[in-house]
């Protein structure tokens, strides 16, 4: 496997490390807040709603529906540049948060608003795994 050259989360503080590990475990797994029961995605230290700490690594069904997304055709690095251009896709999941990531797809001009969409899983080296979608 190439040396992987693109942003990766590493210094993150520990309680956001069960994240990555599930994304590296192909089963991604996000806090829903013990106290409310809502989703906290990105992770957080504190529920938005009730202030809880409190939560737990939840699984969730990888499906969602494009919320809205861009075409980036100049990229922050020689290494994203070399896949410009390419889709950034802002997700509505099923469970009603929303996560970002690049979408795979041949030509980003058939890219829709409200298409429906699925997590995939790309492993970029030997200790991470990036999120991705594909559509559904
Ligand atoms: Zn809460």
């Amino acid at each position: 496997m190439a040396a992987y050259d693109k942003f990766l989360p590493e210094g993150l503080p520990a309680w956001q490390r069960p994240f990555w590990d599930s994304l590296r475990e192909h089963d991604v797994r996000v806090q829903k807040c013990s106290g409310c029961g809502a989703f906290r995605h990105v992770p957080k230290e504190l529920c938005n709603r009730c202030h809880s700490s409190e939560a737990t690594w939840s699984p969730i069904s990888g499906t969602g529906r494009v919320y809205t997304y861009t075409v980036v055709r100049r990229a922050p690095t020689p290494a994203y540049q070399a896949e410009a251009p390419y889709v950034l896709v802002h997700v509505e999941m099923a469970e009603g948060f929303r996560m970002i990531g690049s979408l795979t797809v041949d030509d980003p001009r058939t890219v829709r608003i409200g298409q429906d969409v699925r997590i995939t899983y790309e492993d970029v080296d030997a200790d991470w795994s990036i999120l991705r979608f594909e559509p559904a």
